[in-house]
């Protein structure tokens, strides 16, 4: 269940999407996308993202989550991920390195938060 910014969440909102749990990030509202089974943007035959360029952040970073808990953001490596699963090594590599893409996408995210929390 990926934490979405809230214009990701009006984004997927106009896409249909109805379920979302409010967070309260300092001064951000931020929001958890439920999603029940199957992501209904996951193609099943492809197995493809069928909204890759306007997919909300967190799924651009994953395997890389940011965790909220309170007044506090982390991050973690989710063994969600299949090649996570098969490389549980890889918690003790260098992210950046692993995953520059998705690191890319990280900072973004925790960029808005600190300009929202500034
Ligand atoms: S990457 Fe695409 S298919 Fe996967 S959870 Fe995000 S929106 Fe859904």
């Amino acid at each position: 269940m990926p934490i979405v910014f809230e214009d990701e969440k009006e984004k997927l909102e106009k896409l249909g999407q109805k379920e979302f749990r409010e967070i309260i990030f300092g001064k951000l509202k931020l929001y958890r996308w439920i999603i029940r089974g199957r992501c209904p943007f996951n193609d099943p035959e492809t197995g493809l993202c069928k909204i890759h360029e306007d997919k909300p952040l967190s799924c651009k970073m994953f395997p890389l989550n940011l965790r909220i808990k309170g007044s506090e953001a982390s991050i973690e490596l989710s063994f969600g991920c299949s090649w996570v699963k098969a490389h549980p090594q890889a918690v003790r590599l260098d992210p950046k390195k692993v995953f520059p893409r998705e690191w890319k996408a990280l900072e973004e995210a925790l960029d808005r938060l600190r300009r929202a929390m500034s």
